[in-house]
């Protein structure tokens, strides 16, 4: 029987898991909620991960690319890469809404105490957020951004100390790899975790209560969907001439626990491990991309913040004008980076783009009970862009292996 269960591959077990848990959550209705500890712990065990992850690897990564110039160059293309398919994303998000105007039939006076907001945005909060003040504190409480920076500028100390760093690499390295071990373990309890995630969700929402918001919900996939299956592929075609197919197949059990857990970060164990062990990008540069993407590379989210800002402005009848637009999409692509990769945190910095385009936070409230089953579509459209980007980052420095890409043997 174990040995029957192991012989699967593990994908295969997670996307079955996934179907039964959407058959039963329908079938058990809320009641399905008293198996949504499972759930929970498989996100504890995996959340346990990463910090320690993210400080290993990308401390390791930092040092195997070993010059200064080099890591410019990686880090430079990232940036360049993350920030652009994010501007596409919001401009996606704003066309969608758009054209299909989801708020219209749903006519909301404006409250009461609504006025209009002259808020503006504040460019040197979001800077200080990437310092931390005490790393210890930081690593605690999970705050993933400030501890990339501290990560990064620790790798730099040790290529500058040289040969007096050298240990240091050792050791981060070993971490790292240590790292990938437990990793391995907490991932076979995914098809458990999925399963009773899933099941929670769909016996929660069930069908009935998605219709009165079914459009927003329904553009919101639609618009994911865009970018998963069109604008990444144009990338790594563009980019990189490699196979899709392969591509897609690599990551299936990244998208599969991102679907469910909501949350980029809890998933970032498992995208590194298909990144690097189905589609041969090296350690370096994925360690060191995928770990800056789940924190600021959030293009679903983004394309949401676009399209939520036009149906709470169709909703409540304001008329947006171009200045509008332009403050979304520019607080809008800010705002997907300050989201932190955790479920929910695409709601609560729509707060930021609302503020600044004049749109009644109220908005938020109409479309928070059903915001976990969009945070599904846009974690997995974010995990899968910080892939795209590590493939074609790879790609550009050499550092893809395409035998290891274009094979079959993926776990
Ligand atoms: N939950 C998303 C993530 O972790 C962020 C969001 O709420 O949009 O990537």
């Amino acid at each position: 029987m174990t040995k029957m269960w192991f012989a699967i591959p593990l994908w295969q077990r997670v996307i079955a898991a996934l179907i039964l848990g959407v058959i039963t959550g329908l079938a058990w209705g809320p009641e399905a909620e008293s198996i949504k500890w499972i759930g929970d712990l498989f996100i504890k065990a995996i959340k346990m991960l990463v910090v320690p992850l993210i400080f290993f690897s990308l401390v390791a990564g930092v040092c195997a690319i070993g010059d200064l110039r080099k890591l410019g160059a990686v880090g430079g293309r990232s940036l360049l890469l993350f920030m652009g398919t994010g501007a596409i994303s919001v401009a996606l998000g704003l066309l969608i809404g758009t054209v299909m105007r989801p708020g219209e039939g749903l006519s909301i006076p404006l409250p009461e105490t609504f006025t209009p907001s002259t808020e503006s945005f504040d460019p040197t909060d979001m800077i200080l957020r990437f310092v931390p003040g005490n790393v210890i504190q930081v690593m605690a409480e999970g705050d993933v951004l400030p501890l990339i920076t501290f990560a990064i500028l620790f790798g730099i100390g040790i290529l500058l100390a040289k040969e007096a760093g050298a240990p240091m690499v050792k050791a981060m390295d070993s971490g790292a790899i240590v790292m990938q071990k437990v990793t391995l373990i907490v991932m076979e309890l995914t098809p458990f975790g999925v399963f009773a995630l899933i099941a929670w969700v769909a016996g929660t929402f069930g069908t009935d209560a998605l219709l009165p918001l079914a459009k927003v919900v329904g553009l919101n996939y639609f618009g994911c969907g865009i970018i998963i299956l069109v604008v990444y592929p144009l990338i790594i075609k563009m980019m990189t001439k490699l196979p899709i197919r392969d591509f897609f197949r690599g990551i299936v059990d990244a998208q599969a626990v991102s679907f469910s857990t909501a949350s980029s970060n809890a998933t970032l164990p498992v995208t590194m491990r298909c990144v690097q062990r189905n589609l041969g990008v090296s350690r370096s540069v994925s360690s060191f991309v995928l770990s800056l993407g789940a924190t600021i590379n959030m293009n679903g989210t983004a394309m949401y913040m676009g399209l939520a800002s036009l149906f709470g402005a169709q909703v409540f009848g304001i008329d947006l004008d171009m200045t509008d637009y332009i403050l979304i999409a520019i607080t809008g692509t800010l705002g997907a980076v300050g989201a932190a990769g955790v479920p929910g945190s695409g709601l609560i910095m729509m707060g930021l783009v609302f503020g600044v385009a004049g749109i009644p936070l109220e908005t938020i409230a109409l479309v928070a009970g059903i915001d976990r089953i969009m945070d599904m579509m846009r974690t997995t459209t974010n995990i899968t862009g910080d892939a795209t980007v590590a493939v074609a980052v790879g790609h550009m420095m050499g550092e893809i292996d395409v035998e290891e890409y274009e094979s079959d043997d993926d776990i």
